[in-house]
Formats: structure tokens, C-alpha cells, sequence
């Protein structure tokens, strides 16, 4: 029996987590499910968007699911999941794009990771007014930091068969900095002889995905440059409702899709919760059930390729809840 902590979000969270569930509990994997609260709707309720309740929740469990969470632009709250990222010290940011046969992409046959680091580069919440009109945004890279990211991609590569660790970095450029993460990279990457090594610089590793992402098998780089890519790299399998993440540390994982709460469809039952169903899967995984993950992963793939109960923004007419019958049915 695992400890599993849900938060539903905001907007079309509650949809998603709700199928993503369901899709578990299918698979007969026993999970305690435990709810926790975190975003605009609990911000409104209690005052914070992330309650030490929630933080406290997710490191005493086994892994935690997470819906999208609302964040204003400009002022206003700091970002939920940038807050949760650092407080956890959830350090690894974890996307594959992987083909799904049946939805339409550029590509039929891509295979990658992306791993970000989660907790510096510019997303260090270090920004301060110089003088008015002039603002400074700290890039903050640290060799710690960079060591930690490069052997959890290593480790990854090993665990998952991956043959290549590409650094993407802006090195040339950003000489302390980016040199820093890809010397930080490169010195791991000699304790692991069995896989390859090689970088890119990041505007030329965006035009070669591309042109050709089949060229790279795993990336790694630091927080913007990893939001960025691993965009690219969804766009590549058919955009932002089919992607999964995950957010690791060495003390708490919190998986999540990629795409945000999606007010426009919020409630209308037209949520596609591929993202959050695959999400799942990766946690599947993480816990250590390889066999109820592929079920899932297959499953997905029969209802994709069959292609009668897909949702609308994938050119169906499927609700959410008539895809969910339709994986559970498919399991
Ligand atoms: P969004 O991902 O919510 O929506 C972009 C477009 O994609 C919309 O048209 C939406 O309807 C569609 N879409 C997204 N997910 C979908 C799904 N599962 N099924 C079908 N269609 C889907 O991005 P946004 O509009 O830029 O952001 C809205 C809010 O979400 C903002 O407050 C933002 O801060 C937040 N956000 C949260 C997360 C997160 O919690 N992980 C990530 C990104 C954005």
C-alpha cells in the first residue's frame, strides 16, 4: 500500500487528478490517497497558496500527484510550483516525449528526455529594482547544484538504457556561468564511462530538434533553458495535453503534467488528462511498479491508436470522463 498525496489545483486540475486516479486504482496497485491543497483557490481560501500543510503532506508520502495551479502574471503570489520546487529541493525536473501512434506531430517516432535543473539559474526568485527603471534578475549556477543534476541525468540514462547525456548551455556566452554547469556536467560524465557525452550550444541543440531530434537521447541543462526546450520537445509529440513530468528530490517526487489549468475549459468536462494519466506513469515507475506502468502506457496507446474516444483538442469528441472509461476499459 502506497502513501499517495493528490492536489487537485486549480481550473481543470480536479478533472485530470480525478482520471489519473481512477486510471491507478485500475490498474489494482493499492494507494492511499491522501488530499492536499495548493494554488489560487487555496490562496483565497486561507491566505497562502502553499500551505506548510501541503509541503508537510508531501514528504511524509510516498509520492505526490499534483493538478495545474493558477499564478498571476507580473504581481502577485510567487509561482506555486517554483516555491514547492525549492522548498522540497525537488532539484530534477524529468520530461520525456515519447511518440504516441495515432496524434498528429511532425515526427512519428521520437524518443527523448529532457532533465532541467529545478532550483537556480533565473528562477532563483533573486530580481531587485536598481534604480527605477532598471531591474537585475540573478542567474544563480552552482557547482553543487550542477553535479547534482548531471548525476541524476547519468543515473537516469543508466537505469533507463539511454546511450547519451547531450549538455545544452550557453557556454560560449555566459563563460562563468554555463561554464560552470558544462564543467560540473563533464566531470561527472567521466565516472560513467559506459555512456556517452557530448553539449550543445542551446540555440543551435532548438534549431537541431527541430530539424532532426532524433540526433540527441538525452538532455540536460539548467532551469530556463530546460522550461524551454522541454516545450519544444512536447510540441514535437503533439503539444502540452499529453506530456508528463516529474519533479524529483532526494526527499519528496511530485509528478505533474506540463500544461497549465487551462481556464478556458475549466469544468466543461473537455480536459484531456493524457498528461496527468502519463504522469502517473512515470510514478508508477518511480514506485517501483514497472509492470501496472506499461499496462497504463499501453492502455493509452490502444485508445490513442484506435483514435474513436479521443478529446477535442486532439480533433475527437470524447469528454474527459468518456477517455478515462476508455483507458480503464482498455487496462
Ligand atoms: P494552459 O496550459 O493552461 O493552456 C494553454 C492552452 O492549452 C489552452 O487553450 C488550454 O485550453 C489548452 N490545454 C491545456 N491543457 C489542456 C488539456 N489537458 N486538455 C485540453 N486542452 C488543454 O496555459 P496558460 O493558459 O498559459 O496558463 C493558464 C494558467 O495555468 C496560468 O495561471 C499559469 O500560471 C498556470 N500554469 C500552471 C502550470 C502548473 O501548475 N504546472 C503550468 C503552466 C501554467
Amino acid at each position: 500500500m502506497y502513501n499517495i498525496v493528490y492536489i487537485p489545483g486549480d481550473g481543470i486540475g480536479p478533472e485530470v487528478v480525478n482520471a489519473a486516479k481512477r486510471v491507478v486504482d485500475a490498474t489494482g496497485v493499492q494507494c492511499n490517497w491522501q488530499e492536499a491543497h495548493a494554488g489560487l483557490a487555496t490562496f483565497e481560501r486561507t491566505g497562502d497558496p502553499l500551505p506548510e500543510e501541503t509541503l508537510a503532506a508531501i514528504r511524509g508520502a510516498d509520492a505526490s500527484l499534483k493538478g495545474p495551479t493558477a499564478t498571476a502574471s507580473g504581481g502577485g503570489f510567487r509561482s506555486v510550483n517554483v516555491a514547492l520546487r525549492q522548498k522540497l529541493q525537488l532539484y530534477a525536473n524529468f520530461r520525456p516525449a515519447r511518440t504516441i501512434p495515432g496524434i498528429k506531430s511532425r515526427y512519428d517516432d521520437i524518443d527523448l528526455i529532457v532533465i532541467r535543473e529545478n532550483t537556480e539559474g533565473l528562477y532563483s526568485g533573486l530580481e531587485h529594482t536598481v534604480v527605477p527603471g532598471v531591474v537585475e534578475s540573478l542567474r544563480v549556477i552552482s557547482a553543487k547544484a550542477s553535479e547534482r543534476i548531471a548525476k541524476f541525468a547519468f543515473d537516469t540514462a543508466r537505469r533507463q538504457g539511454r546511450k547519451r547525456v547531450t549538455c545544452v548551455h550557453k557556454a560560449n556566452i555566459l563563460k562563468l556561468s554555463d561554464g560552470l554547469f558544462l564543467d560540473c556536467c563533464r566531470k561527472v560524465a567521466a565516472d560513467y564511462s559506459d555512456i556517452e557525452f557530448d553539449d550543445c550550444i542551446v540555440d543551435a541543440a532548438a534549431m537541431k530538434l527541430v530539424i532532426d531530434p532524433n540526433q540527441f537521447d538525452m538532455l540536460v541543462m539548467e532551469n530556463l533553458f530546460g522550461d524551454i526546450l522541454s516545450d519544444l520537445t512536447s510540441g514535437l509529440v503533439g503539444g502540452l495535453g499529453v506530456t508528463p513530468s516529474a519533479n524529483v528530490g532526494d526527499d519528496a517526487a511530485v509528478f505533474e503534467a506540463v500544461h497549465g489549468t487551462a481556464p478556458d475549459i475549466a469544468g466543461k468536462g473537455l480536459a484531456n488528462p493524457t498528461a496527468l494519466i502519463q504522469s502517473a506513469v512515470l510514478m508508477l515507475r518511480f514506485l517501483g511498479e514497472k509492470d501496472a506502468a506499461d499496462r497504463v502506457d499501453g492502455a493509452i496507446r490502444t485508445v490513442m491508436a484506435e483514435g474513436k474516444r479521443i478529446t477535442g483538442d486532439l480533433g475527437g469528441t470524447a469528454s474527459t470522463t468518456e477517455f478515462t472509461d476508455a483507458v480503464v476499459a482498455a487496462l
